[in-house]
């Protein structure tokens, strides 16, 4: 079978390898579509701390069972639970496997999805709805992580809300608020091509340069500022402003991976006594449930904006790396 395979720091080919040995409780899957993400971006760049050459990434797929399952029968559409949990540290026995001590996922820590079959163990199938595409179906893995920021946070209806950043995940984070009940979602996006992006699904975007965010914030909201504030940006200018827009006791959502270490003034939000919450990817619920409402919000689709085959990796990669080419997600079709 054909499949991408990472060799290096920003060396990626395309080659023939043996078809992946089934274990017993896992299911072959034949895969339809897989997305780049931004870890594999870091794999890429060769600065991922665990993804080893040579390493199939992928872990945002969807795909069709091709053999009976005690779950499903064969040929049924499914996406796959990327998160690979040891089952005995304190976490995964608490109920919190997701932030598993060793928490490792398909892709980095072992062969993943851009390629044309992958065994999944049977319990980490979800069947996707009728109505949804495949493509939409390889979507689920993002839309899951803002799922989880939401529910993990108890996010509460009804809320003013902004979002930093208009990737990937700002724009699903954004479009997850309005399944969930947001009063309003406001965008912060300093590229302008991203930006215009964003308001072509509704959204107000604003750039943050050169704004009295804290005036902005509280102009914005009748005067009180923003109950709720998610970080899908992950950059210290970002860190800065954050308790500036946010209410007196309102709520911060970190959803960006920060690359590097970043300030905080944490006096501000002492005298705001506001409160900080982190959120690290999901839950098997979350995933189901992202499965089960993205028909409600047909943007989600507009997020994925590039499809290529297989044999296009290195562009696939270059898309998402260089600046200017209005790539938001690139999705593999396979
Ligand atoms: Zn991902
Ligand atoms: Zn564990």
């Amino acid at each position: 079978m054909k499949a991408i395979i990472y060799e290096g720091p920003e060396k990626v080919t395309v080659k023939n390898v043996p078809e992946p040995e089934v274990k017993p409780g896992e299911v072959l899957v034949q895969i339809s579509y897989a997305g780049i993400c931004g870890t594999d971006l870091n794999i890429y760049a060769g600065t991922h701390p665990r993804a080893k050459a040579p390493l199939i990434p992928g872990h945002e797929f969807s795909g069709v069972t091709m053999t009976d399952c005690s779950r499903f029968p064969k040929g049924t559409r499914v996406a796959g639970y990327p998160l690979l949990s040891c089952g005995h540290c304190d976490p995964c026995k608490t109920g919190n496997e997701h932030v598993c001590d060793t928490l490792g996922l398909l892709g980095i820590d072992c062969d993943g999805a851009m390629t044309e079959y992958i065994p999944v163990a049977e319990e980490k199938l979800v069947k996707l709805p009728d109505a949804m595409s495949d493509k939409l179906g390889a979507f689920v893995e993002p839309v899951a992580v803002t799922v989880h920021a939401l529910r993990e946070n108890n996010f509460v209806p009804g809320a003013k809300t902004a979002v930093f950043g208009c990737g990937t995940i700002g724009l699903a984070t954004a479009l997850t608020l309005r399944i969930f009940g947001a009063q309003e979602v406001t965008m912060f996006e300093t590229d302008g091509s991203r930006a215009t992006f964003a308001r072509t699904m509704g959204f107000e975007v604003f750039n943050p340069i050169g704004l009295n965010m804290e005036k902005f914030a509280r102009e914005k909201t009748d005067g009180a500022g923003f109950d709720w504030v998610f970080d899908c940006a992950g950059v210290q200018p970002v860190a800065n402003v954050l308790i500036d827009v946010v209410k007196v006791k309102g709520h911060i959502v970190i959803i960006a991976g920060y690359k590097k270490p970043a300030e905080l003034p944490l006096i501000k939000g002492m005298f705001k006594e506001i409160s900080i919450g982190f959120t690290r990817v999901y839950r098997y619920k979350d995933f189901d449930i992202a499965a089960n409402i993205m028909q409600r919000e047909p943007d989600y689709e507009k997020i994925i904006t590039n499809l290529l085959p297989l044999d296009e990796a290195k562009k696939g990669f270059d898309l998402l790396t260089t600046p200017g080419t209005g790539a938001i997600k690139v999705m593999f079709k396979i």
